[in-house]
């Protein structure tokens, strides 16, 4: 079995071939995709079943979804063993230059003192600056 039958066996997905043809894209993007990334990089799919797919990939928590300020949500695969719950939540870093977006999965995002009866529920922490090729 290939990783990306694991995954979707894992999430409980079953694996029509839109879906395997998308996770293994984004898994061999290895940085998060816009929706428009996705589409350009898979010509022969539909744009409405890309769409679909990464709404249901969202909500077996094998995908996230990251704001990242650049005006289009961008879709990154969950690390292993990630549930999409507050502890998995991590920084992002979005590459000025070249737009594009990564998951910093080492960085967890901080537990913070909230005002009392606050709850949070998401957090959004996206580092700017280049990134290495932009960088050299
Ligand atoms: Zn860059
Ligand atoms: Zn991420």
């Amino acid at each position: 079995m290939s990783k990306v039958d694991d995954i979707l066996k894992l999430k409980g997905v079953k694996p029509t071939s839109v879906r395997i043809i998308v996770l293994d894209y984004l898994l061999d993007q290895g940085k998060a995709q816009s929706l428009k990334d996705i589409e350009s990089g898979l010509v022969r799919t539909e744009r409405s079943s890309i769409f679909r797919t990464l709404k249901l990939f969202e909500q077996h928590k094998l995908i996230h979804s990251i704001d990242d300020g650049s005006g289009m949500t961008k879709y990154a695969v969950c690390a292993d063993g990630c549930n999409c719950e507050l502890k998995d939540l991590h920084f992002h870093f979005f590459c000025i230059s070249c737009q594009k977006t990564y998951c910093l999965t080492d960085y967890p995002i901080p537990q913070i003192n909230l005002p009392k009866n606050f709850k949070m529920l998401q957090a959004n922490m996206v580092i700017k600056g280049l990134c290495e090729t932009c960088n050299s």
